[in-house]
């Protein structure tokens, strides 16, 4: 019988000690394996064996040899106010393994109990944010949009404490091209630790942005993957919810999917998490607060640089440029999804219509760019008249255009993981019955093709299955 390897070889843990503190996974009562990723750790070279013995690997029973769990140290804008320490409350990194494309991954347990860095915190998840994370990470993985995958989930067979009561415990094990994020380099920063930071530094370059050029460069080349991501997510209507420093990736992945969600029917200022009272993080200010993020990452690299005055000068200059990036690659997203291979500034008007008359007339934003190509969107409205004057201006356009049905396709899903949806799933696997999550999966692996297991996905809500807030894990 085959037992579980993974081929470690770590990194972080050989970091001075001030990035982490070494903090085993906690053992719970009864793990019991939910999924386990297949092909995920084929392409990890990870060795799977039987569920019992997986259960416990991905529950931080057992360790796997080679492993050496800590928890990372970061810092962190929450909601614009700053917190010098936060690090890793619940979660374990296990280590690192280089896949067979031979980029080096993180493995991280999620929800492995307390650690040093877990201010009150019971250390925990529930099954709930488990298995969105798992669904929602893993539907962004097969959109094509960069972002941490789900290798495991598993329950622990321990109660969770939270406002709704006790939950049924879980944990998620995560893989990242690396865990490190903007709020990494604002611990350093804060403390005024330069060696710290310095070294940060050149970890960070050397494992992601190997041929930049200095902070400058390696501020830039963030600040170029973040632009590209943010628009990715617009593109397919994914509200992150808390996009905090701390859950901004160095790497240019989306991460920390907590009360996030992917709409429906087409609302600019849409905001589903019960915590973002003000709507920061609505689906209209994610292109300004990566901007905002970006600008928090140059100010922590500033004291690299030894004309500082200089630096803050060039560093501003780099920020400012974003929100012209972030508008060009939104550009580009949204002109493949009206299926232009080359969108101009003209362009921009056209597709800032469309959306106007999506959110006057309450129209779902995956099934009405779905249907665009297919010629049936008038339907998606109790109104045709603005949605047919529009497609008119848009014929125009795409009449020389080559290729255009197949780029709408490649970049309009048909489905998304809706939220209702995942809402129904989780309560299922409360009750017990996990036949709904591995349906979705099922479902949600092939996003850009029509295919009748995923049917049920294509349809909006009832107004009484609308999902309006989102919550924490
Ligand atoms: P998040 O909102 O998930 O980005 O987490 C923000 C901070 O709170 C991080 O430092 C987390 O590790 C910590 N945290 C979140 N939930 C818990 C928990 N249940 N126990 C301990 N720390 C937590
Ligand atoms: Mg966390
Ligand atoms: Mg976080």
């Amino acid at each position: 019988m085959t037992r579980t390897a993974f081929p470690f070889d770590n990194t972080y843990a050989r970091l001075p000690a001030t990035f982490f503190s070494a903090q085993p996974p906690q053992p719970v009562a009864a793990p019991a394996l939910i999924a386990v990723n297949a092909p995920l750790a084929e392409e990890l070279g990870l060795a799977l064996g039987e569920a019992s013995e997986l259960a416990r690997i991905f529950a931080g029973n057992e360790l796997p040899e080679g492993a050496e769990p800590i928890a990372q140290a970061y810092a962190g804008h929450q909601f614009g106010g700053f917190s010098a320490q936060l690090g890793d409350g619940r979660a374990t990194l296990l280590g690192e393994v280089v896949d067979h494309h031979g980029v080096r991954r993180d493995i991280q347990l999620k929800g492995s109990g307390p650690t040093p860095w877990s201010r009150g915190g019971d250390g925990r998840a529930w099954l709930g944010p488990v298995l969105r994370e798992y669904v929602l990470s893993e539907a962004m993985y097969a959109l094509g949009i960069p972002t941490t995958r789900a290798l495991a989930a598993v329950r622990t067979g321990e109660e969770v404490w939270r406002q709704e009561g006790a939950l049924p415990g879980a944990v998620l094990t995560r893989t990242a091209a690396s865990h490190l994020r903007v709020g990494t380099f604002q611990y350093f920063a804060a403390r005024r630790d330069l060696e710290g930071l310095a070294r940060l530094f050149g970890y960070a370059k050397a494992r992601h942005y190997p041929e930049a050029e200095g902070p400058a460069g390696f501020l830039r080349a963030v600040i170029a993957r973040q632009a590209a991501l943010v628009a990715r997510w617009m593109g397919v209507g994914f509200i992150h919810g808390v996009m905090n420093t701390d859950n901004t990736s160095i790497s240019g992945e989306t991460i920390d999917y907590g009360p996030c969600a992917f709409m429906d029917a087409y609302f600019a200022d849409q905001v589903f998490s019960s915590i973002d009272r003000q709507g920061r993080y609505a689906y209209s200010n994610q292109p300004h607060l990566i901007v905002w993020n970006m600008a928090q990452l140059a100010t922590a690299l500033v004291p690299l640089m030894p004309d500082q005055e200089a630096a803050i000068a060039d560093f501003t200059e780099a920020v400012h440029a974003m929100p012209g990036l972030v508008e060009a690659e939104w550009l580009r997203v949204f002109g493949a999804k009206i299926g232009l291979a080359a969108p101009c500034e003209e362009d921009r008007a056209l597709i800032e219509d469309l959306l106007g008359i999506m959110e006057d007339g309450g129209a779902d934003f995956t099934n009405t760019f779905r249907a665009l190509s297919r010629g049936t969107a008038a339907a998606e409205f109790t109104d045709p008249a603005p949605i047919e004057a529009w497609q008119a201006r848009w014929r125009a356009r795409i009449a020389h255009e080559d290729g255009w049905r197949e780029r709408m396709e490649r970049s309009n899903p048909a489905v998304i993981a809706r939220n209702h949806r995942v809402e129904e799933m989780i309560a299922a696997a409360v009750a017990g019955d996990d036949a709904p999550f591995h349906r979705m999966m099922e479902a949600l692996a092939m996003p850009y093709e029509d295919r009748p297991e995923a049917a049920y996905l294509k349809t909006p809500p009832k107004p009484s299955e609308i999902v309006r807030r989102t919550f924490c894990g």
